[in-house]
Formats: C-alpha cells, sequence, structure tokens
C-alpha cells in the first residue's frame, strides 16, 4: 500500500474540510489495480475533486486497506493476480452489515468486454466500468456511487438515532408504568396494582388449585403517634413498618399500602400455616422496630409500634370469591384489634 496522498485536511475534530469545490472531497476512495499505470491514471481522472485516495495492489491488500481507512467508495480492476476483483466484491458485500463493514459502494473496472458487465452486478458490484474508460464518465459514476453512499450512511445513522429514541422511549415507559402502580409515601405497590394482581392470582389459583394468602395489617394506635409526634413523624413510622414489613416477606409475595396505615399482603403459593408463620414474623419485626424521635429541645425519644393482622387463604369452603377473601381477613384484623392488638388472628374454615 502506498500513503495517503489528499487534497483535504483533516479538521481539529478530525471530520473532513474540503479544499476543493467538490461536493464530495474529502471522501475516501479506495484505487485496487495491480497495474501501478492504472492507478496513476485514475487518479488523475479524479485529481481536481479532492477525493481522499488509497491504494491497493491486489485482493488480500484491499481487504486490509478496506478494514483500516474504511473507504466510502473502492475502485477495483477485476483482473488481478490471486484474489480477483469479484472476490473481493463478494467478500465486501457478505460483510456489509453492522458489525462488519457496513455498505461501501464498489465500482469494477474491467478490460473485458460486455459479458462480464451482467456479471459484475450480479455479484454485487454497484456499477461497472469498462476499460478504457472515458475520464468524465469516471467522474460521474464515482460522483454517484458517492451520493449513494452518503444517502446510506445518513439512512443508517438515522436508524440507529430512532433506535435510541425508541430505546429511551421504552425505559421511559417502563419508568411511568412503574410509578403508576408506587404509593409515594411508602414506596410499597399501592392499592390500584395490588387489585390488578389480586384479581390474577386469585384466577390462578383457583385454575391450578394451589394456595392463596392474603394478609391486612393495620398499625395499632397509631393515632396517638400522630397526635404525639405529628404527622411528618407519623410518615416516617409508616415508612419504617413498610420496610420492615417488605423485609420479612418473600420476593414473590406482593406487600401494598392499602390505605393510611393500612397494608394488605397477597402471599402466592402459600397455604394457612406458612402464611401465619410469615405474618408473625412481620408482626414481631415491627414491635421489634424503634424509632428515634428528635425533640425541638433538643431531646431524643426512642418510640416503638405494633400492629394487628389478619389472614385468610384459599382454597377454602366458605371462601369462594376475591370478595369473601378481603372480607375474611379484614374481619380476623378486626378482631385481632379487638383480642388486645400485636396479633396475628387467621380465618378457619
Ligand atoms: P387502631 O389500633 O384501632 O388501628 O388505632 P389507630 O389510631 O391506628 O386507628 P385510627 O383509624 O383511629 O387512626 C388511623 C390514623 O392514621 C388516623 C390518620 O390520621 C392516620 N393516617 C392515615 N394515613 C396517614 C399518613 O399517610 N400519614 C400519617 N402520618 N398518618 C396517617
Ligand atoms: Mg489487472
Ligand atoms: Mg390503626
Ligand atoms: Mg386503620
Amino acid at each position: 500500500m502506498m500513503p495517503e496522498s489528499s487534497s483535504s485536511k483533516k479538521t481539529p475534530e478530525g471530520g473532513r474540510r474540503a479544499v476543493s469545490g467538490s461536493e464530495f472531497a474529502g471522501r475516501t476512495v479506495l484505487l485496487v489495480d495491480d497495474d501501478p499505470a492504472q492507478v496513476q491514471h485514475v487518479r488523475e481522472g479524479l485529481g481536481t475533486q479532492g477525493y481522499r485516495f488509497r491504494e491497493a495492489h491486489d485482493g488480500a491488500q484491499a481487504l486490509s486497506a478496506i478494514r483500516e481507512h474504511r473507504p466510502d467508495l473502492i475502485l477495483m480492476d477485476v483482473e488481478m493476480p490471486g484474489l480477483g476483483g469479484v472476490e473481493v466484491c463478494r467478500i465486501i458485500k457478505a460483510n456489509s452489515g453492522e458489525g462488519g463493514f457496513g455498505f461501501i459502494p464498489v465500482i469494477l473496472m474491467t478490460a473485458r468486454q460486455a459479458a462480464g458487465k451482467v456479471e459484475g452486478l450480479e455479484l454485487g458490484a454497484d456499477d461497472y466500468l469498462v476499460k478504457p474508460f472515458d475520464m468524465l464518465e469516471l467522474g460521474a459514476r464515482v460522483k454517484s456511487m458517492l451520493r449513494l453512499k452518503a444517502l446510506q450512511d445518513a439512512l443508517v445513522e438515522k436508524n440507529r438515532e430512532l433506535d435510541r429514541a425508541n430505546k429511551e422511549l421504552a425505559r421511559k415507559r417502563e419508568e411511568l408504568l412503574a410509578l403508576s402502580r408506587t404509593d409515594p409515601l411508602t414506596g410499597l405497590s399501592n392499592r390500584r396494582y395490588f387489585e390488578e394482581r389480586l384479581s390474577e392470582e386469585f384466577a390462578r389459583a383457583r385454575r391450578y388449585r394451589s394456595p392463596l394468602s392474603l394478609v391486612m395489617l393495620d398499625i395499632d394506635y397509631f393515632k396517638r403517634i400522630n397526635d404525639t409526634f405529628g404527622h411528618p413523624f407519623g410518615d416516617e413510622v409508616l415508612r419504617a413498618v413498610s420496610q420492615v414489613a417488605r423485609a420479612r416477606l418473600r420476593e414473590v409475595d406482593l406487600l401494598a399500602r392499602y390505605g393510611g396505615e393500612e397494608l394488605i399482603a397477597l402471599l402466592p403459593e402459600t397455604g394457612p400455616a406458612d402464611a401465619l408463620r410469615a405474618c408473625e414474623r412481620v408482626r414481631e419485626a415491627i414491635e421489634a422496630l424503634q424509632l428515634d424521635y428528635h425533640a425541638l429541645d433538643g431531646g431524643t425519644r426512642a418510640v416503638r409500634c405494633t400492629a394487628s393482622l389478619g389472614v385468610a387463604s384459599i382454597p377454602s369452603s366458605s371462601l369462594q370469591s376475591i370478595e369473601d377473601l378481603l372480607r375474611a381477613a379484614d374481619e380476623c384484623l378486626y378482631s385481632a384489634k379487638g383480642a388486645g392488638r400485636n396479633r396475628v388472628r387467621q380465618h378457619e374454615e
């Protein structure tokens, strides 16, 4: 390969700056021919356009030059010793995907007469010139191929932009969806999403006769916490209780904020015994929770709270609908409150 000779200069950003009037000045044209006189002839013919020329003198050199210089256009002799122009062209076109060379137009040059013309185009060349050719014609073909290449590049770039925009949109959509399912205070799922999932899980459990448990949890004497320490501290307690409950459940269990200081949990594939154990774990963890209240006078008070829980499970002969299940868990919660709070009550068959 011979060193670069070019009538354009690289800008500081590495872009191309035209020095002649040609629309495609600075574009890289790879000339491939085993005859140096022919290469020189073509260079002279295209000399005034400001193209950046690279040269290769056989097929193998051509392939490494393509890899190294990523030319915008290849002008290539068909008859070369070793790897001929048609074979090289086939290789280029076979590697025109995103991960390969991309699209590079190829103009084949041959001394052979008209019969080869069809062959060249069928084998993937974009254009074809029969030697000896007219320099004006060469110039026009080169320009039209460079135009094609520019359009193709713009298309690829637009596609990439579109791809990026689509991915961004999909990400935003996911984000919005997650947000629409989340309770802002606790970060738990919200009631609407819970109800959606409940009806799915209920139907699924019925269809496959698999167990499903539903838990309702209500913080005890929460009003007193608000009244004593203020509403913002009440919020803090609510967040802490939510986190603790979340941490004591399995990944597949759905925990949501059902109302003010009321949480609800759905435990798929969980029968009464396991559900009761899960509720006890949550209750104990809330009881063990301690939050520091910083008073305005600089003093600190350790604040603790408890919660009451009601749990019901299907399959159960008395619970035939979602409403039955919700009502049963709620009644158990009410009974836990009535029995003195800080306890779990379970629905019996
Ligand atoms: P019980 O043991 O019977 O459940 O007593 P309780 O005081 O928890 O029950 P009650 O329903 O009387 O009070 C619930 C309180 O929860 C009243 C309401 O102001 C408070 N609350 C509801 N939502 C929020 C909230 O988002 N933040 C705060 N800080 N308080 C809330
Ligand atoms: Mg030749
Ligand atoms: Mg309460
Ligand atoms: Mg309540």
